[in-house]
């Protein structure tokens, strides 16, 4: 108790109104292990945080929280669950509701929330689980107790996640009011990265040997003389004290060497963290490359880009006012413009000419130049008219100069030329390109593929000059993201590698439509913008001895440095990464360190670190209360995108690789917790009980269809893309959608907000607001709302109540098919209508779209129109059923004859038995694994 009462103390939720002093622990005194005692039921810090916190906002106090259905199985009993017990999407509303009334201590809760609930935390020591988080909290001592149970130790750091913290020292500009201070409400398009900047007198202290820098649980002596470091446990000299005399240092104001609370924690970079030695990095350079050939013109694409251009540059005006711009239209030639303040008109420079040698495959050296300097980079805020000019002779050029427009597209001299304005001006940058067809013309043409539905493996960069221009890209550290805007073929594998590796976003738009997509398209160009966080930035995972980092799933790590490198980092980037003990692990608890060094919008060097840790456990049992499911999905569906790179059309042998995984660790699970006597049961741990779904869903996804017809890869080489680089948040989604119903009875509360954050959403009629992703869980005649992570589908029926639709939609279902216009929600002033609005801004809450433009989601219609209407906006019932059997309804047994998830859970449970007959399984204390004849894919899944 008294622990928790002096930790508490550390938690300042007053901290910017002065009347607490944060807690100098003034002894070297060893703290508790952090994780070494886990906190099942609500703890009492639960309580009183969140009571502070509602009553700061004005609201009243919950009361304490009821045992809810979820605090009322502790994970410690290992029930067998009955097998209509897998309700994954009933479980998402519960846990909402859970964390409605409970916020997350950070070094204390070892459960997680589930990746989709939106929660209030308290940065206790260790981050919040939405920036760094674990597939366990109970790490088993050595490998060979690991491997008794088959999972992975893995994480997912994703270093800037927007999260909802109490307490973070937010840089603070002036003496502003605390409780504005605490929630960012008053700039709504603020989006909510939390910043917890170290004090510069502390300066910056890393252990000698292993480079650790101070954190949390870094321990200093008495004295301060000397500190040990909680990952490698060496004790060394304070090394402050190498620069100063001792007594300055204990007489100095403020000096807290142990003052590091958080475990996120942010400061300036001195001198020799600089980029590039003895050079100042800059404040971050865009490009924005427009492709203006007559496709892109035709299908008003063009236009769209324009437009999306426009607005981007005004964010970065108002948001980013350090920042500068560029823009480079490219058909044939490529298109400069210098856009200097003083010019009343922007000035057009073409470069033509550009076909160049290509008979060394694109290896040689270009003719690309740049035809000026001055003026090609400029600040938006002070230039905005010329760009307004230069963006308007485009418009001028793809709207009315018919006859000038040219089909063809020198993509890669236009990259090549991006890349090196970036070079010259500000060492690396970010470029945002439209792309409208597949370049054919100059270095980096590309042919189409022999139509063989795709091709046998996803290899990226399979041609030598994207290939080089990728590494290249990355080596001057640009990054790239490219909009699609085209359904036919552009050599995704070869174009997205440029994205892939360089940390950059693939943005795909099949069939684009103006009317249809323009809004989305801006939208997007819009959060790329307002999620960029810096440039040039490096990233270093440290843990424990005993513990190390076995492999990166991320792309950039397979160059000269094996750690990943972000050309450009935002508030989405994120990388997984597979763990691996070595010997045995001594210590009670394991540490994990990550350190970004990066140069933030304003060109200074600044360094994030990142701090969380793990209980240490003997006891297999031990290790299955603290797994985290839906990280371990995330290590499962990384390992398989790495191995669909080399056998991308042997989806039959990835789906049993998948599946054997699963079965293998319900095997160890039933043979080590000693529930061999069950013996027909599936039993499956309580805190794994949703893997199977989410497994089985992956298997059924966009990305492992077996396609007859040809898609000519796009499609799937964008879900591969998804896959590999969504933030966990928005992964989950796709994996398995959420679908919420309008029609049912609802209560008062149900879909409002709990907070006047507007940030945490009621389910209380959790049992009626659930729907499985399965057909059959569809009423005939019902209308739901259904969420995959990145737009939301309206989907109703002949049969749905027209009064409903009416107040819901303002549809008259007599009128014109139901169209959304620009995928806009309609507004009315119903109470449902105001409840569905409520949820959608949830959703965008949730995947941290900024509110900006009214926090826009894309809606879509999902309705099948007979084939015979001739409007193409329309859904033809062959897209709605590609819709629900691809993207939504993975309960269901698929085309490919992937089981329903109940048979699936049989089939599984055979799986188990037939192993344990077998006695194929590793029990615990037996020194010597069986060698497992690993195939090919096995080893990108090797734990
Ligand atoms: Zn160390």
């Amino acid at each position: 108790m008294e622990t928790i009462q002096q930790e508490f103390n550390n938690i300042d939720l007053n901290d910017s109104l002065g009347t607490s002093q944060p807690l100098v622990q003034s002894g070297g005194r060893r703290k508790k292990p952090a994780r070494a005692h886990h906190t099942l039921q609500p703890t009492i810090s639960d309580t009183q945080i969140s009571n502070q916190f509602y009553q700061q906002q004005n609201v009243v106090p919950p009361t304490i929280p009821q045992q809810s259905p979820v605090d009322a199985q502790p994970v410690s009993q290992h029930t067998i669950d009955d097998t209509n017990n897998y309700v994954l999407a009933e479980q998402r509303l519960l846990d909402q509701e859970k964390y409605n009334s409970t916020t997350f201590d950070t070094s204390r809760n070892s459960i997680l929330p589930m990746k989709t609930t939106q929660f209030y935390s308290v940065d206790t020591g260790s981050c919040d689980p939405r920036i760094m988080s674990l597939t366990m909290y109970n790490i088993p001592e050595s490998e060979t107790l690991r491997n008794c149970t088959k999972l992975p130790i893995g994480l997912n750091l994703q270093p800037f996640a927007p999260t909802l913290q109490l307490n973070t020292n937010k840089v603070k500009t002036s003496d502003s009011e605390p409780s504005a201070d605490l929630f960012e409400e008053k700039d709504e398009t603020q989006i909510q990265t939390h910043f917890n900047e170290v004090s510069k007198d502390v300066g910056i202290i890393r252990c000698p040997r292993c480079r650790a820098y101070n954190n949390h649980n870094f321990i200093f002596s008495p004295d301060n003389q000397y500190m040990t470091c909680n990952l490698c446990k060496t004790q060394s000299k304070n090394p402050i004290l190498n620069t100063m005399s001792l007594n300055s240092v204990m007489n100095m104001p403020g000096m807290r060497m142990i003052n590091m609370n958080g475990g996120c924690t942010d400061m300036e970079a001195p001198k020799e963290y600089w980029h590039v030695a003895d050079q100042e990095s800059k404040p971050l350079h865009y490009v924005f490359m427009i492709d203006i050939s007559s496709f892109a013109n035709m299908n008003k694409s063009s236009l769209a880009a324009i437009e999306a251009t426009q607005n981007a540059i005004e964010v970065i005006s108002n948001k980013q006012p350090n920042c500068k711009v560029a823009i480079l239209g490219f058909d044939r030639n490529l298109h400069f413009f210098k856009l200097s303040a003083d010019l009343q008109k922007a000035k057009e420079f073409i470069v033509g000419d550009l076909y160049g040698d290509t008979r060394n495959k694109g290896n040689e050296s270009g003719s690309v130049f740049i035809p000026i300097y001055q003026g090609l980079f400029v600040k938006p805020g002070e230039s905005m008219h010329v760009i307004q000019d230069c963006l308007q002779q485009l418009k001028d050029h793809a709207m009315n100069n018919t006859l000038m427009h040219l089909p063809d597209i020198c993509f890669g001299p236009a990259v090549e030329a991006a890349m090196m304005m970036l070079k010259e001006h500000a060492n690396g940058g970010k470029i945002m390109t439209s792309l409208n067809t597949l370049p054919v013309y100059a270095r980096g043409s590309l042919q189409l593929r022999k139509d063989d539905a795709f091709q046998k493996n996803l290899k990226f960069g399979d041609q030598d000059y994207y290939r080089a221009l990728g590494n290249k890209l990355l080596r001057e550290a640009c990054s790239i993201d490219i909009f699609v805007t085209t359904s036919a073929f552009v050599d995704l594998c070869n174009i997205g590698y440029l994205c892939l590796n360089t940390g950059g976003e693939v943005h795909y738009y099949p069939h684009f439509q103006s009317s249809k997509d323009d809004l989305k398209l801006e939208s997007d160009y819009i959060k790329v913008v307002s999620s960029t966080i810096g440039y040039q930035c490096a990233l270093k995972i440290r843990t424990s001895n005993g513990l190390r980092v076995d492999s990166y799933y991320d792309q950039t790590s397979m160059f000269e440095r094996s750690d990943p490198q972000f050309p450009v980092i935002t508030n989405r980037s994120n990388v997984s990464c597979l763990l691996k003990l070595d010997g045995t692990i001594k210590e009670s608890d394991v540490h994990i360190q990550a350190a970004i060094l990066y140069t933030d919008l304003n060109g200074q060097r600044r360094i994030r670190v990142i701090n969380t840790s793990a209980a240490v456990t003997n006891n297999v049992s031990e290790v299955y209360k603290f797994v985290d499911q839906e990280n371990v999905a995330d290590i499962i569906i990384k390992g398989t995108c790495v191995s669909l790179r080399y056998q991308a059309t042997d989806y039959e042998t990835i789906r049993k690789n998948i599946d054997n995984k699963m079965s293998e660790i319900m095997v160890q699970y039933k043979t080590t917790t000693n529930n061999h006597k069950l013996n027909n049961m599936a039993v499956i741990p309580q805190s794994l009980k949703f893997l199977p779904t989410l497994l089985l869903s992956f298997e059924k996804s966009l990305l492992m269809q077996q396609a007859k017809q040809s898609t000519r890869g796009n499609d799937r080489v964008n879900a591969y893309f998804s896959f590999l680089t969504l933030p966990l948040n928005e992964l989950m989604l796709k994996v398995y959608p959420q679908i919420i119903p309008m029609h049912v009875g609802l209560l008062d509360e149900d879909l409002e907000f709990y907070d006047q954050g507007m940030n945490l959403l009621n389910f209380k009629s959790s049992s009626s607001l659930k729907v499985n992703n399965s057909l059959k869980s569809l009423e005939n005649g019902g209308m739901y709302l259904i969420f995959n992570g990145s737009e939301v589908w309206v989907s109703y029926n002949q049969n749905t109540n027209p009064l409903l639709l009416k107040d819901l939609l303002d549809y008259d279902m007599s009128n014109m098919p139901l169209m959304l216009s620009s995928g806009i929600f309609p507004i009315t002033d119903s109470e449902i209508n105001k409840k569905a609005r409520n949820l959608l801004m949830f959703w965008c809450k949730k995947i941290n779209i900024t509110s900006g433009n009214n926090g826009y989601l894309k809606c879509e219609v999902l309705y099948p129109y007979q084939q015979s209407t001739t409007n193409n906006v329309l859904m033809s019932v062959d897209q709605y059923n590609n819709i629900m059997r691809y993207q939504i309804m993975f309960e269901d047994p698929s085309v490919e004859k992937i089981p329903t998830l109940d048979q699936y859970m049989n089939v599984l449970n055979g799986d188990v038995n037939k192993k344990i007959d077998k006695k194929e399984y590793v029990s615990v204390g037996s020194v010597q694994t069986k060698a497992e004849e690993a195939t090919f894919a096995q080893k990108y899944m090797h734990f």
